[in-house]
């Protein structure tokens, strides 16, 4: 088969960077990507034939582990009916009543593409709700590439946004108002100001887009209140989280309550699905019902709804403390690996999900989170890749564990952790 650095080669002249979303290329880690050629349970074979232990998980999405039987039955079954209608079908009928079970918040869903055109219309849907323009989110916070939310900050606090990347107009991020994570008294300060203009506050109610960063005790609740006080809707983007921190995502866990909810990732079981969704006075003015518009020609696809409702449906069978508490002890003991071999670290948990900062103080925002050695976590990248462990080719990024992966995948990690020395 053609290897990993010919297709590579190949690829850079045909596809911008070789690739089609940035962090694949390995840059920031300083080597060149493995092409993958198939995935089953927590392993993946790269075309080179090289077996690695996945900590990546397609970022997220693969919970169940990669290939899962019951999800392969229902895209096959799918496809042979037919890959696309165009007209409405019973799998949509069948993953939204999954998630409106699932998560408490949700009453009334709309199916999407990706995560990034699932925020891009929730917060279509708030500004028409609330008839005002402005957005508050947070440094470091992630929500998918769409204009508005591509914006990044001078220092401190909350300013007039400036564009993250040339192609987005000035005139979009001016209504994108910025706020540091955690930091309930820069959040406050903003409503005070703009108080009558904020149409949402978007947020990963636990972030995973710097790293894994928790919400402080209160944040979330702070910002509810905020949002109530002043008209204002509260938008969790739970691409990453859903159906991962618990079964109904991370409003359950921290007894908050979003309006409304964005979910992407896991709900496709690895094909190509978002949503949103949230109170039924809300959803029921996105059109047709109402006058807030949003389409798409592929959204609710049979075969995508099928392989989404095998995954939910698989989902609320699994044991979530379990895996919470292997991941945790796995995230320890790779913790203690590298401080045994002098490094000073910082570990982020919650359920399946972790990051090891090279980083000896606590990591709490977007600020923090900078202050990791990135060149070390570029070492370490390489050497797991080398030892047959596959983790996120960035050190601002997640490692996400799933119910495929066992004590023996496990025990090869950290055999591979203990033999880095820098
Ligand atoms: C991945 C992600 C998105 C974007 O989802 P895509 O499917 O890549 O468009 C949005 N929000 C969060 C929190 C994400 O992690």
């Amino acid at each position: 088969m053609t290897s990993s650095s010919e297709l590579f080669k190949q690829a850079q002249k045909l596809l911008p960077g070789g690739v089609n979303s940035p962090v694949r290329a390995c840059k920031s880690v300083g080597c060149d990507p493995l092409f993958i050629e198939k995935a089953d349970g927590s392993r993946m074979w790269s075309v080179d034939g090289q077996e690695l232990i996945d900590y990546v998980m397609s970022w997220g999405p693969m919970m169940l582990g990669h290939g899962y039987q019951a999800i392969k039955d229902a895209a096959h079954g799918a496809v042979d009916m037919g890959a696309s209608y165009g007209a409405p079908c019973p799998g949509e009928v069948a993953l939204a009543e999954e998630i409106i079970k699932m998560v408490p918040s949700i009453e009334m869903v709309r199916m999407v593409n990706s995560g990034t055109e699932a925020t891009m219309s929730a917060l279509r849907l708030a500004r028409g709700v609330t008839g005002r323009d402005k957005v508050l989110k947070f440094d470091g916070c992630y929500h998918g590439h769409s204009d508005c939310f591509l914006a990044s900050a001078g220092s401190g606090l909350a300013t007039f946004s400036i564009p993250g990347t040339p192609g987005v107009p000035e005139g979009t991020v001016k209504d994108t108002l910025l706020a540091p994570y955690n930091d309930l008294e820069a959040v406050k300060a903003v409503f005070e100001k703009e108080g009558k203009n904020i149409a949402a506050i978007i947020v990963e109610p636990v972030a995973g887009n710097m790293g894994l960063v928790l919400p402080a005790e209160g944040f979330l609740q702070g910002l509810r209140d905020l949002c109530d006080e002043h008209g204002a809707l509260l938008i969790f983007d739970e691409v990453i989280t859903g159906f991962r921190v618990t079964a109904g995502g991370v409003g359950p866990r921290f007894g908050v309550e979003a309006d409304l909810t964005t979910l992407g990732k896991i709900i496709g079981g690895g094909f190509p699905v978002g949503c949103y969704g949230g109170k039924k006075k809300y959803m029921n003015r996105i059109s047709p019902c109402g006058d807030v518009y949003q389409a798409g020609t592929l959204s609710g696809n049979p075969v995508a709804m099928a392989a989404g409702v095998a995954t939910l449906r698989a989902l609320q069978q699994q044991d979530y403390d379990a895996l919470e508490a292997r991941t945790l002890k796995l995230a320890q003991d790779m913790k203690a690996a590298l401080e045994a071999n002098g490094f000073k670290m910082t570990l982020n948990h919650i359920a399946s999900i972790f990051t090891l900062f090279f980083n000896g103080s606590d990591v709490t925002d977007f600020e923090s989170a900078k202050k990791g050695d990135a060149e070390i976590y570029s070492s370490f990248y390489r050497h797991m890749r080398e030892k047959g462990v596959n983790l996120a080719p960035s050190s601002f990024e997640c490692t996400f564990t799933s119910f495929a992966h066992s004590e023996e995948d496990y025990e090869a990690t950290l055999e591979a952790v203990r033999s880095f020395k820098g």
